[in-house]
């Protein structure tokens, strides 16, 4: 992911952070309150104790104050302690379980959302469809990093303001120490860094040959090989020594430098500033300028590296949001996405039968390439059967796709009553039309809610039953015990029924009789049934839909004889069109077809 690496503007990197953080907060506000305020309390309370409650206790020693105000003092100070942890426990265990699910939930019911808003054209784009998955797959993620940048401003913080003011109060010059071995090791760790990344690239190429070696001896597709051929493992071997021993040589050559830089960040930016330098600094301020106590000199010196560890949290919260915002980013192209297949005038659609016509329509899926529909022209009228028919590839589905609105035409119009189907309010249109696919899918669901698509509560029986028995559904409902409330597929319920393919084809033929359209749409639907029973339902399936329109894709032309007309398309065309009988006499393409289709089932 080459773009991961790229810089980006400030300004990006707050707006990327601040949109995450709008999210979870409008989700959750009171958990990211309390969570913050957890972080303050439990930063302040470790300053309380380790540094100013053994400052306070030691000055008492050492000044003689009276013994009961220190045990009072540290009863306040246990006591505190203890109600912290409940509080912290209170957030931790117990908010956090019910808002981190509410936060991410929330999260991805927008993307969950703006999915079913997005063009099918996405899906057919890999770089786009990579970008949908890693923005879905990524979104729990950033709810968590989120709260780990939280996190780390907040400590950062907490931790440098009240360890920092102390500092400032007993020995304001003693931060100088701290600066300095901060910026030391800070820059120091910069180029052991620069250094071992460097010699990652190096040695990269021989990893990569140890890999390899690697995978030829576990991958199933080199197993019979390495078996026929025993001497190849000799080479792999001796491949995997040589890599072995240049990685030593590149390490080997870099050791001096690496040892010299990890000295100088160990040993002088740390151990000697802070135990050699500081101490003698603190030691010389007290016992020869008498200008600091004894207890501070072992508080100053105790929190030395707390102070230095808050300035590299501080410095670490910058590059965390910025990789942060990298994911955010993707996600948010992925939501600004704007759908192309919009209504242009919100119309209502007509609830009768009303004609439909294509107009010189022609498509490709993407622009400038090949015209898989070329130039049709179609009128389906209300309460006709309609049939397309032709050899795969033909354009049938992308025809009826284009019907449906899933994809805009390029060139020409498709009109419904004699108005654009652009005009028409999206939803409403997609509602009008009753559509099985070929790749239906069965939900987790019950047989009812199956059928509607829908909630089931409150919802009438009777039209369910009704739309089951046309698609020849009923006569299996029978066998369940719970009837319509059967819960389908095995995914949740132990009881749930896993349907045949022909049955899964019938409870989605249900669903388009229930909706109230008035044209339906058969992407080749009974294609899992054996030929009769398939010209046994097509037959009852028309005569359920008699006060439809109804436009089906068949292979099977003893199915296609029951439309009132057929279209033949052959690369994006249509090459004939008519009746059974007509088509039969016109002696071309599909007659062809059909003496073919009657040969297997004579001999059959
Ligand atoms: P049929 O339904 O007649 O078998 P289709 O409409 O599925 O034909 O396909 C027509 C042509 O469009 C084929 O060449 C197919 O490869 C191509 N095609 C189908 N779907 C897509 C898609 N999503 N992206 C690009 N090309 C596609």
């Amino acid at each position: 992911m080459s773009d991961m690496n790229k810089k980006q503007p400030f300004k990006q990197v707050w707006d990327n952070n601040l949109f995450i953080f709008k999210i979870c907060f409008s989700a959750s506000p009171l958990y990211i309150i309390a969570f913050i305020f957890d972080i303050l309390r439990n930063q302040f309370l470790i300053f309380l104790e380790h540094t100013y409650g053994i400052g306070y206790v030691l000055e008492s020693v050492e000044f003689g104050r009276p013994f009961y105000k220190v045990a009072v003092f540290i009863a306040i100070l246990f006591t505190l302690i203890a109600l912290g942890m409940v509080y912290g426990a209170f957030v931790n265990q117990l908010i956090s379980k019910k808002a981190l699910p509410k936060m991410k939930q929330k999260f991805k019911f927008m993307l969950y959302e703006k999915a079913q808003e997005l063009d099918l054209e996405c899906y057919d784009n890999p770089e786009y469809y990579n970008e949908f998955v890693l923005a879905v797959s990524e979104a729990d993620n950033q709810v968590e990093r989120l709260l780990e940048f939280l996190n780390k401003i907040f400590t950062g913080l907490t931790v440098f303001v009240t360890t920092g003011t102390y500092f400032l109060v007993k020995d304001w010059f003693s931060i100088t120490f701290v600066l300095v071995s901060f910026i030391l090791s800070f820059v120091l760790m910069q180029i052991f860094n620069k250094i071992n990344f460097k010699l990652r690239l190096q040695k990269n190429p021989e990893e990569r040959k140890r890999a390899y070696v690697n995978r030829v001896f576990y991958l199933n597709d080199y197993a019979k090989e390495l078996r026929l051929n025993p001497d190849v493992s000799d080479k792999l071997f001796d491949k995997f020594k040589e890599a072995n021993k240049s990685i030593y040589n590149i390490d080997k050559a870099n050791a001096k430098k690496k040892f010299g830089i990890s000295f100088l960040r160990d040993y002088v930016a740390n151990d000697f500033i802070s135990d050699v330098l500081y101490i003698t600094y603190l030691v010389y301020k007290a016992t020869v300028l008498h200008a600091i106590s004894y207890s501070s000199v072992v508080i100053l010196f105790n929190s030395f590296s707390r102070l230095k560890q808050s300035l590299r949290t501080i410095t670490e919260i910058y590059p965390y949001a910025s990789e942060t915002s990298l994911y955010i980013d993707k996600i948010r192209n992925f939501l600004n996405y704007e759908p192309k297949i919009v209504s242009r005038k919100k119309l209502d659609v007509p609830k009768a039968p009303k004609p439909f016509k294509l107009d010189n329509v022609s498509f490709a899926y993407k622009e400038g390439e090949k015209r898989v529909i070329n130039n049709i022209n179609m009128t389906i009228n209300p309460y006709e059967k309609i049939a397309l028919v032709g050899y795969n590839g033909a354009g049938k589905t992308t025809l009826i796709k284009l019907l449906m609105r899933l994809y805009d035409v390029q060139d020409g119009t498709i009109s419904l009553d004699g108005i654009n189907i652009k005009d028409y309010d999206v939803a409403r249109y997609h509602d009008h039309v009753g559509t099985v696919f070929q790749d239906y899918m069965i939900y987790a669901a019950t047989v009812k809610e199956n059928v509607l698509m829908d909630n089931a509560d409150g919802v009438q029986e009777k039209p369910v039953m009704t739309a089951l028995e046309q698609s020849g559904f009923a006569q299996r409902l029978q066998s369940f015990k719970h009837g319509l409330n059967t819960p389908l597929t095995a995914e949740f319920e132990e009881d749930g029924v896993n349907l045949s393919g022909g049955e899964s084809q019938k409870i989605a033929i249900s669903r388009a009789f229930y909706k109230d359209s008035s044209l339906i749409i058969l992407d080749e639907p009974s294609s899992a049934l054996d030929p009769i029973a398939e010209y046994q339902l097509n037959q009852s399936m028309l005569e359920a839909a008699a006060n439809k329109s109804v436009v089906f894709i068949s292979h099977r032309l003893s199915t296609t004889r029951l439309a009132d007309k057929i279209f033949m398309l052959e690369n994006g065309r249509i090459i004939e069109a008519g009746s059974h009988d007509e088509l039969l006499q016109l002696n071309g393409k599909y007659a062809e077809m059909w003496r073919v289709q009657a040969g297997q089932y004579i001999q059959v």
